[in-house]
């Protein structure tokens, strides 16, 4: 439900586990909001909570920054049959994201001021969460000439990137870097060389064969990653590779990491939860790769669905076993260090034709949460905080985003949410415009509680939670 409470004057969290990666705190302690900041974490904030203040007990929940999932496509302007900035920070509320970053290959694409200035203007009037707005590096995200990239930065874009397509040209890729440089902002990158994939639409191996899909190399994500580690090291550009699916981009990024590249990756649940073999149905799924998820969760047995299933396509593609342990490895020891969805969202009528001719994508924003705790925190891999860090000041960091903390003065955007509750992912209760979700009917464990930006409760699970 939607909590649609005018803005209070101050909200005190009580006796949760309060976990700020930031600064490196992790105790059970209260937190004190008040005119949309942080006033006080620690023991001395119950004492200067005003005697008005709403409190909500949280014992048992974590209260950490709010999320951020800083790869997330809304859809507007011109697709809003699939989202909107209304249905989508909805979505990320839900998910317990306050922050999203929204990629520009829109209709048309975010390759100018003007529609930046009005997706920012639209999002605050129609989003419940922050949305942060990505620009195209190349005009009409065609890859031929680059977009204003200054004009875009003085519009308000925290990065760039032609994501859904990839720079090709490897000098235009290098100018890009070289402006984004000078204008201090990141070019983030889907990672895909078109000679290589060509028309692929599942990962190239034994299950591609099987079934009679076209192949999409992991080779045509490792080029670039390779591609982009060099521009990085020649211009000085802040390198990040999206949405990173193989093994061999994982070497190459913690090989190039350890040189002092400024290069960085994020991974996506899908990608460290499933593998090509769910493209050839349940059965062959948990009979195969599956059996490692059963060991952790063996509920999950009893879920079907069927071979060439469109909600298992996505872009770059479900990989092989061994990539799905490489990306874990990748989160573990720090060199993938963000998490995030690619939340993209397709109508019904889309996704419902062969395998072949289906759009690639799913949605992610209420699944990320609990699938990235199972997978990595419930199954021993890395600690919560070091979790939290993923989605929090670690994207903030590389967006130089003034989110991501609950230091004294920051925004109010908190989430609080249950890591061990266990829970169903219900198609009727997605707050999304689309169900293009390949985990409707899985049972999760870890669901948000409450989310609040700004010091305002944009969503909360219960309101029983805020006690009188
Ligand atoms: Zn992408």
């Amino acid at each position: 439900m939607r909590v649609s409470s005018p803005r209070m004057a101050a909200l005190l969290l009580t006796g949760g586990r309060v976990v700020d990666p930031a600064n490196r705190l992790d105790a059970k302690t209260d937190v004190l909001i008040s005119e949309g900041k942080i006033t006080a974490v620690g023991a001395d904030a119950a004492k200067k909570a005003p005697r008005d203040a709403e409190r909500m007990a949280v014992d048992g929940l974590v209260v950490c920054p709010g999320l951020i999932d800083l790869h997330v496509h809304l859809r507007e302007p011109g697709q809003t049959s699939k989202e909107t900035l209304a249905t989508g920070t909805a979505a990320a509320a839900r998910g317990g994201f306050t922050s999203v970053v929204c990629m520009p290959n829109t209709s048309p694409a975010i390759d100018n001021a003007g529609t930046v200035a009005l997706i920012r203007e639209r999002a605050v009037q129609q989003g419940i969460v922050n949305v942060f707005v990505t620009g195209a590096i190349s005009k009409n995200i065609a890859g031929e000439e680059l977009a204003p990239i200054g004009g875009l930065k003085r519009a308000g874009i925290v990065a760039i990137t032609d994501d859904g397509h990839c720079v090709q040209n490897n000098d235009l890729m290098r100018r890009a870097c070289e402006y984004a440089k000078m204008f201090d902002l990141p070019v983030m990158d889907h990672c895909q060389d078109y000679s290589l994939v060509t028309d692929g639409v599942m990962h190239e191996g034994y299950w591609s064969t099987v079934l009679g899909l076209r192949g999409w190399p992991s080779a045509g994500e490792e080029v670039i990653v390779a591609r982009n580690i060099l521009l990085a090291e020649l211009t000085g550009a802040k390198i990040h590779c999206q949405h990173l699916s193989a093994a061999g981009s994982v070497a190459l990024l913690r090989e190039a990491k350890k040189r002092g590249v400024p290069i960085s990756g994020e991974a996506c649940p899908h990608h460290f939860t499933l593998t090509d073999a769910a493209v050839a149905g349940s059965e062959k799924f948990w009979a195969s790769d599956g059996k490692t998820l059963l060991t952790l969760n063996p509920q999950l047995s009893t879920l079907n669905w069927p071979s060439y299933d469109a909600n298992f396509k996505m872009n770059p593609p479900l990989r092989s076993a061994r990539d799905r342990e490489a990306v874990l490895e990748g989160l573990a020891d720090g060199t993938i260090e963000i998490l995030c969805s690619d939340h993209a969202p397709h109508c019904d009528y889309e996704k419902e034709v062969e395998f072949d001719y289906a759009p690639f994508g799913i949605t992610g924003l209420e699944t990320e949460l609990a699938l990235s705790l199972m997978q990595i925190v419930h199954a021993k891999r890395i600690s919560l905080p070091d979790l939290i860090a993923k989605f929090t000041v670690n994207p903030a960091r590389l967006l130089n985003l003034n989110k991501g903390t609950l230091s004294a003065g920051a925004d109010a955007d908190v989430t609080v949410f249950d890591p061990d509750r266990e829970w169903i992912f219900e198609h009727a209760a997605t707050a999304s415009k689309s169900a293009n979700s390949p985990f409707f009917g899985w049972k999760l464990k870890g669901k948000a509680v409450a989310t609040i930006v700004g010091g305002k409760k944009v969503w909360a699970e219960n309101s029983e939670l805020v006690a009188a």
